[in-house]
């Protein structure tokens, strides 16, 4: 082990033993919460759009309440930040950025992909939004509001894409497949 690998095991050891002290957070909670991020991956994230598409029952509880409608098809939300949902309509799309580190509303999406974390990304989403859309192969017409929102330790969010055209009378499991990681931030669109 280096002397770098040393210290972040001491550091990690002693947070641990704060939130155990603290009654923040057993030990056994934090491996269980670990053993849930690990185990989170985009799909998850497109069970719950391709619901939303074509049950608005559903799509009124995930609006409401994400983390709600996370748990309603069985994605554990124990212990995550409360989960708001951006809906994307013919005049509104929402982009996703954390502009301070990295949030991003793991327990849906799993581990956030590099360019999330890059001061680039960070920066970029809030100075040139349209311009960074580009670069992710996104051109909106600009008759279109784009809103850019911010992503935090207290409060994640992710994107409700609207249903592509060409999509009409497909199932769920369809509709799941279509729907990536991209599409849940907003720097990308889902295609049929
Ligand atoms: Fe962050």
């Amino acid at each position: 082990m280096s002397l770098i690998e040393a210290d972040s095991e001491r550091l990690l050891a002693a947070v641990t033993s704060l939130l155990a002290q603290k009654g923040i957070a057993s030990d056994d909670e934090l491996v269980e919460r670990q053993r849930v991020t690990d185990a989170a991956s985009p799909g998850q994230g497109a069970r719950m759009v391709a619901r939303a598409w074509l049950d608005p029952e559903y799509r009124a509880l995930m609006l409401a309440d994400g983390a709600k409608a996370a748990e309603a098809i069985g994605i554990p939300m124990r212990g995550m930040p409360p989960l708001g949902v951006l809906e994307n309509d013919a005049e509104t799309h929402h982009l996703v950025v954390c502009t301070l580190c990295s949030c991003y509303p793991r327990a849906v999406l799993g581990y956030p992909p590099l360019w999330f974390k890059s001061a680039a990304y960070r920066a970029r989403a809030v100075r040139d939004p349209r311009g960074i859309l580009v670069e992710f192969g996104t051109t909106l017409p600009d008759s279109i509001r784009l809103r850019v929102v911010d992503s935090t330790a207290d409060y994640r969010w992710m994107v409700l894409p609207m249903r592509p055209a060409g999509t009409e009378g497909w199932n769920e499991a369809q509709l799941t497949a279509i729907v990536r990681e991209g599409d849940m931030i907003g720097v990308t669109l889902p295609q049929a």
